[in-house]
């Protein structure tokens, strides 16, 4: 993909066929990609036990790793793992998990994915309950007054990103929007951004 100020990384799913049915984009692929983009890479670990494989990811090119809450069994050591990698650490939250068992670890946080769908596929629909978490992480991060990152994945497109925006999230994931786009990838990213303002 071209570099474009619109994308400012890439994000990678990366699936196991365990935790989520597919199976999807392993190491080989992340160090390819690492090779030939001068993109930060977002990798998100769609797997169980992510702990076992956090260090390969690192070492392929990862700059933020996204672990799901649950997937694994010891959050906080794997968080800390990802620390001390030097990469960028993060949660992935399925929709139905609560907001509240983030708390405790949100201070050694660089990122929150929200899931605004159950990981697994491309293409499906956003999830509208999303928009009330995304809306209530922020409240909780002003509260504690930290920096992470709010990114929101799952069925972002022209007609719901300007709302996760809104909601106040940071980051949006856009992949079906993107490749389906009959513009390309680069069209579709100025569309749904120029709707997002
Ligand atoms: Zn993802």
């Amino acid at each position: 993909m071209e570099e474009s100020g619109a994308i400012a990384r890439l994000h990678v799913d990366v699936m196991d066929g365990h935790f989520v049915p597919n199976l999807s984009i392993g190491l080989p692929v992340v160090e390819s990609l690492h090779q030939h983009t001068g993109l930060p890479l977002a990798v998100h670990l769609m797997v169980s036990e992510p702990g076992r494989h956090v260090k390969e990811f690192a070492a392929a090119g990862a700059s933020l790793i996204w672990v799901h809450l649950e997937a694994c069994q010891h959050i906080h050591r794997d968080v800390q793992l990802l620390k001390e990698l030097g990469v960028q650490a993060g949660i992935a939250l399925n929709p139905g998990t609560p907001l509240a068992s983030l708390e405790e670890i949100l201070p050694d946080l660089d990122s929150v994915l929200l899931m605004s769908v159950n990981p697994g596929f491309g293409g499906q629909t956003f999830i509208p309950g999303a928009l009330k978490r995304v809306r209530r992480l922020r409240e909780l991060l002003g509260g504690l007054n930290l920096r992470c990152e709010i990114a929101v994945d799952g069925g972002v497109n022209e007609r719901t990103a300007a709302d996760v925006a809104r909601a106040g999230a940071d980051v949006l994931v856009i992949g079906s929007a993107l490749f389906r786009h009959s513009g390309g990838p680069g069209r579709a990213a100025a569309a749904i951004l120029g709707g997002v303002g």
